[in-house]
């Protein structure tokens, strides 16, 4: 065995233990050395001294609080939150969100800026972040990296936008270019995978193993977490389920097919629907919330309509809801998810479309366990995909990975 070698393997164990450590001060926190040092079955002393050292690199802290039993306080190490940053950036179909997220996945400072147009695209990201980086409240901190969660199919390893149907372009090097301009990593992934990667972390997630989260937007997307970590496919195309044809003599759909999800029940589908109606006279409270001026529909204007009692809104948002129930049926068969998180702009429609989503895979499940799968809203929101793409870094930094 070379000297080369078991320097290498030193290296790499004492990597794995740095990692056990901060993950479990990260998920149990606040916890002690002895507990840290029972929990891993690491020696006492080794528990120290990586501890040390997470201290002097300022990623942990050291707290007093906790009960004494007698004698002196016990110390307990908790993740420190206010030295490292990440910034996440949800790429949409108009709009960039930015936010500063800190060790634990929490956002500190959010915004939002205008996609001018599509070649645009890394303009924008670099505005958003230079803008960032250089206001006075973020000035002392430290960025580990940026997270980026991109509407379309990436290329994971590469970071590599390889298709983004909104802006209708191919093959953006957004990785590259971001790590060549700011020096720091990047880390690019599809932004209904962040979201589930984000509600899996700090989340909705609860733990479960094998989970789907769904973002319903201008678009449909789902990602699939198996333990952890975002299923790829082979092609990073898994998840694409907003083309899972639903109804073979649908409307046309954005990809050339028909019938698909997305053009059944993502928010331009829903208003697109309310406003063919209202045009061929049908009365609804929408007229009078969009003032008369149709093309000011959207999804939220249907929502409140809905609220109102409003017949014709609720029947709509409830064809929805039966809609993605039978996607979300397929999805349930096909992958058997533990939990499902349903996320984006027209997750907001609340029980108006949860409802028969729950009915339709009620009444289309092939077992109990199928028919019962638990869905329920994403816990961050309109931050999901933004929050989730900051995990992507932290994911990285926990893991020990440099
Ligand atoms: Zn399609």
């Amino acid at each position: 065995m070379s000297n080369d070698y078991k320097r290498g393997s030193f290296q790499l164990m004492k990597s794995i233990n740095r990692s056990t450590v901060l993950n479990m001060i990260r998920e149990k926190a606040p916890i002690s050395r002895a507990e840290i040092a029972k929990q891993t079955k690491l020696t006492p002393p080794t528990v120290g001294n990586i501890v040390k050292e997470l201290i002097d690199e300022q990623f942990i802290l050291e707290t007093t609080q906790g009960v004494s039993h007698g004698g002196r306080k016990p110390t307990f190490l908790e993740i420190r939150a206010d030295q490292f940053f990440i910034i996440g950036i949800d790429v949409g179909k108009f709009t960039m969100k930015f936010i500063v997220a800190n060790l634990h996945g929490f956002p500190v400072d959010r915004f939002t800026l205008e996609i001018p147009s599509a070649n645009q695209l890394l303009n924008t990201m670099k505005k958003g972040i230079s803008t960032l980086i250089e206001k006075e409240e973020h000035f002392h901190k430290r960025f580990l990296g940026i997270g980026i969660g991109m509407h379309g199919i990436v290329n994971t390893e590469t970071g590599v936008s390889l298709y983004a149907p909104f802006f209708d372009t191919y093959n953006i090097s957004i990785k590259s270019e971001l790590e060549a301009e700011y020096n720091m990593l990047v880390r690019v992934e599809n932004d209904a995978k962040t979201m589930t990667l984000g509600e899996s972390w700090i989340g909705n997630g609860n733990q479960a193993s094998k989970l789907v989260g769904i973002n319903v937007g201008h678009g449909i997307g789902a990602g699939i977490t198996i333990k952890g970590e975002l299923y790829q496919g082979e092609h990073f195309i898994a998840g694409e389920i907003g083309h899972m044809t639903i109804d073979l003599s649908g409307p046309l759909c954005s990809c050339g097919n028909y019938g698909c999800l997305q053009a059944l029940a993502a928010g331009p589908a829903i208003a697109e629907n309310a406003i063919k109606a209202l045009k061929a006279g049908k009365s609804s409270y929408i007229r009078e919330l969009a003032g008369d001026d149709l093309d000011r529909i959207d999804g939220s204007i249907i929502h409140k309509a809905a609220i109102q009692g409003d017949p014709f809104s609720i029947e709509l948002l409830n064809q929805t809801g039966r809609y993605l129930g039978i996607g979300i049926t397929n999805l349930i068969h096909m992958i058997n998810p533990e939990r499902i998180i349903l996320g984006g702009g027209v997750a907001q429609s609340g029980n108006f479309i949860l409802d028969p989503i729950k009915e339709t895979i009620k009444n289309r499940g092939l077992t109990e366990e199928a028919k019962n799968t638990p869905i329920v809203f994403s816990k961050l929101g309109k931050d999901a995909s933004a929050i989730g793409a900051s995990v992507l870094i932290l994911k990285h930094f926990y893991q020990g990975l440099r």
